[in-house]
């Protein structure tokens, strides 16, 4: 069965194309992407309206570069998935309204997916996929948590962030450093040039004997230091950059092994954007080689927003022989806000 995947939840407009057969593990056969980040820099984030008019303008012209890499036509589509939440609410509309018009036109399932499940299915299209149960550190631009999967749409929370996301403190420290938007893969960058233990940055709740997580005051405390330097802040760019990096990733990897250790599971998957950190790759490979655990990633490009994710979630679900709580035909809503769990955990129903 070929599933199309369309994700317009944020600032990425993403197509993909992916085959399930049977059982077996789904293939990608094509995926589109155009990022609005150029778009949105002048104004240091995200404005929702130009956003949903951006992914307006690029949806089908995607579309047709995703079905040409598959060497398929429209007509080849048996099931459109979308991104049905949690994002904006006026560029999931595009998405969902897309979506659900080509499922009517073509007379074929409309199926709205959770971003995130697609995040946390994403390393099943990579090289070396995992197999249930598994730890996964969701790790992306709104979202920082800590999930036990049994199977697809069986996910506990164990933890997640009281305040901002990872993803959000790599970019508001990378603000303050001004690496502009979004800076966290570019204070990433800088980062490889400076000395992690330049700098003591607190480590939030890091012996808090819990899974939550909280990064808000990261951000202060680098401004604070950043101001502290004054006119040396030039020169000691990269080390504020290395620190407040190393601050980020110990607690996300103390906080993982401690979700490891509860669940007494020895596999950890690691999806979202902040997940494309190389910093938090090696710390993660040094712990988990430690204790034993495998850690799985998405491909370095599935990492951040895509459309082969939305594809792939769908897949997975329908394999698993059931669909989300939603209703029939081809009317849509989109759900700007939405925990992954509540629903999830219900036996999926066809
Ligand atoms: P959500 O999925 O929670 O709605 P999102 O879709 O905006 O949020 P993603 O696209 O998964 O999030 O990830 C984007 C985030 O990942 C941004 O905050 C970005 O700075 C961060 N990010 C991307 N690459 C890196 C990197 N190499 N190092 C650190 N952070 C990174
Ligand atoms: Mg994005
Ligand atoms: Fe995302």
């Amino acid at each position: 069965m070929v599933f199309l995947g369309i994700e317009t939840s944020c600032d990425e407009t993403g197509v993909g194309v992916v085959r399930a057969c049977g059982s077996q593990p789904p293939q990608l056969l094509g995926a589109a992407l155009h990022s609005q980040v150029a778009m949105h820099r002048n104004y240091g984030g995200v404005v929702p309206e130009l956003a949903s008019r951006d992914h307006i303008r690029r949806l089908l012209p995607l579309l047709d570069e995703a079905l040409g890499q598959a060497g398929l036509t429209l007509h080849d589509v048996q099931a459109v998935a979308y991104t049905r939440g949690p994002g904006l609410a006026g560029a999931l509309l595009v998405g969902a309204g897309v979506a659900c018009a080509l499922a009517c036109a073509l007379q074929v399932p409309a199926l709205g997916v959770h971003h995130l499940e697609g995040h946390l299915l994403s390393p099943f299209l990579s090289a070396d996929p995992p197999a249930f149960p598994f730890v996964a550190l969701l790790v992306s631009g709104g979202h920082t948590q800590l999930m036990r999967v049994e199977g697809v749409g069986r996910y506990q929370l164990l933890g997640e962030t009281i305040d901002d996301a990872a993803g959000e403190a790599f970019d508001k420290a990378a603000k303050v450093l001004g690496l502009g938007y979004p800076g966290g893969p570019a204070l990433a960058r800088l980062a490889e040039q400076g000395d992690p233990a330049a700098f003591a940055l607190p480590r939030p709740l890091l012996h808090s004997g819990g899974l939550d997580f909280s990064f808000a005051g990261l951000k202060t405390a680098v401004l604070t230091q950043a101001r502290k330097l004054g006119p040396e802040l030039a020169a000691r760019k990269a080390d504020l950059a290395a620190s407040t990096q190393a601050a980020i990733v110990e607690v996300l990897v103390h906080k993982a092994l401690a979700a490891l250790r509860l669940t007494g599971l020895k596999r950890l998957v690691v999806a979202g954007g902040v997940g494309a950190n190389q910093w938090l790759r090696a710390q993660l490979a040094q712990a988990c080689a430690r204790q034993g655990v495998r850690v799985h990633y998405p491909e370095l490009t599935l990492c951040t927003d895509n459309g082969a994710m939305i594809a792939l979630a769908a897949a997975m679900r329908w394999q698993a022989g059931g669909w989300l709580p939603q209703g029939d035909g081809w009317a849509f809503d989109v759900k700007p806000r939405w925990p992954l769990e509540p629903w999830s955990l219900a036996a999926p129903a066809r």
